[in-house]
């Protein structure tokens, strides 16, 4: 089975590392390499077996080789994922990312990570400890520039206001209601952006704590998991979970677009002509969630300022945006598949 995966994966190299203190698997999939080194996140994570960790890594580096090839970031795509055992004893959470720098400094720059679910900028501090130069996103404290979700959460914003554009002529936020799924690190400073830009904003969360801070403290309108897919809005946000835009949920939406920060939000690229169908503008998951990736990259490997970080996210994804937006109405094709040929073009390019 990991024998197939492999196989019919269009990448270019995997690493496996069985770490036997602990039991966890460690994959790292280097996508593509045509545009730079390969740089994305580590995910750590238990999995229901080791094929489906294997495949969660080798599926989101190639997620990660187009988010940089779209707005042309000179990496490409790559992912770690540490597959933990459910009785994983948090206590050799240190000693395993340590030994997971090892590997990465082994592969001499090959491949540069940075935190992604289940890890931290502080974890990016332990696994630089043996893993240096290649780890970014550390905390502000140890050096690095700290944690994505707020550049990822304002390039999600600009990238709102352009849909808005698209739809609407004027990129104004004042008055369109906007549903968020999710207010963790990204949700939750995209829920700033909103309020100060007068949209009306409603939320979704499963976290109590989230929810009493939202609802309770923000004044926001709570909507339950359940009623997320058929509430009536303007914009809806995924910033949560993946696979959210499904055979089940598209036809229940009652939004004029999809705009959020989740990654892989199409269950499968299929859907995305069942959105068009159905006449919601979708803003390709990896096009607007970028900034996070962006900004990181260019305060570490370019010398970017933070608020030097912020102008080049908040005016590159919506340039791209409507070069996506633009390429899907002049070819007739969804705004996935325009993304995807921008991608393709200079991944064969070179540039
Ligand atoms: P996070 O863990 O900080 O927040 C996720 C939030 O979603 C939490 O508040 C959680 O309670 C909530 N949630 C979980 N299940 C839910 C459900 N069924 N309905 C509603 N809410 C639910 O994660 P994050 O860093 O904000 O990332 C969110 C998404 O954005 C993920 O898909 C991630 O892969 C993607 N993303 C994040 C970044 C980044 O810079 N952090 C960059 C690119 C993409």
């Amino acid at each position: 089975m990991m024998e197939s995966l492999i196989r019919e994966w269009d990448g270019e190299t995997v690493i496996v590392h069985y770490d036997r203190p602990t039991g966890a698997w460690i994959f790292i999939a280097i996508h593509s390499t045509r545009l730079g080194p390969a740089a994305g996140g580590t995910r750590m994570k238990s999995y229901h077996d080791v094929e489906a960790a294997l495949q969660d890594a080798l599926r989101l580096s190639a997620g990660m080789t187009y988010k940089f090839a779209v707005p042309g970031i000179p990496f490409g795509g790559g992912k770690a994922v540490i597959a933990i055992p459910s009785e994983f004893d948090k206590q050799s959470c240190p000693a395993i990312l340590r030994r997971h720098g090892a590997l990465i400094q082994q592969l001499g720059g090959l491949f540069f990570t940075g935190p992604d679910f289940g890890t931290t900028s502080e974890d990016m501090d332990i696994i630089a400890e043996t893993g240096a130069p290649y780890i970014f996103s550390r905390t502000l404290a140890a050096g690095g520039s700290g944690s994505p979700g707020p550049f990822t959460a304002l390039g999600v914003f600009t990238g709102i206001q352009t849909v808005c554009e698209h739809l609407f002529g004027d990129m104004t936020l004042k008055s369109r209601r906007v549903l968020v799924q999710g207010t963790g690190s990204v949700g939750g400073a995209l829920i700033d952006h909103l309020g100060a830009a007068g949209a009306k904003v409603m939320f979704s969360d499963v976290d109590e704590g989230a929810i009493r801070h939202f609802r309770d403290e923000f004044e926001l309108k709570f909507v339950p998991a359940e009623a997320v897919y058929r509430t009536e809005c303007d914009i809806f946000a995924p910033c949560a979970l993946g696979a959210v835009l499904n055979a089940d949920t598209i036809p229940q939406l009652k939004c004029r677009a999809v705009a959020g920060g989740a990654n892989n939000q199409l269950a499968d690229p299929e859907n995305a002509k069942h959105l068009l169908d159905r006449g919601i503008l979708y803003a390709p998951d990896y096009v607007i969630n970028v900034g996070g990736a962006m900004a990181i990259l260019g305060m570490e490997t370019q010398g970017w300022a933070r608020d030097q970080a912020e102008k080049e996210v908040a005016e590159n994804v919506p340039r791209v945006l409507r070069q996506v937006f633009e390429l899907a109405a002049t070819e007739g094709i969804t705004t996935e598949a325009a993304a995807r040929r921008i991608a393709e073009e200079r991944l064969s390019a070179g540039m």
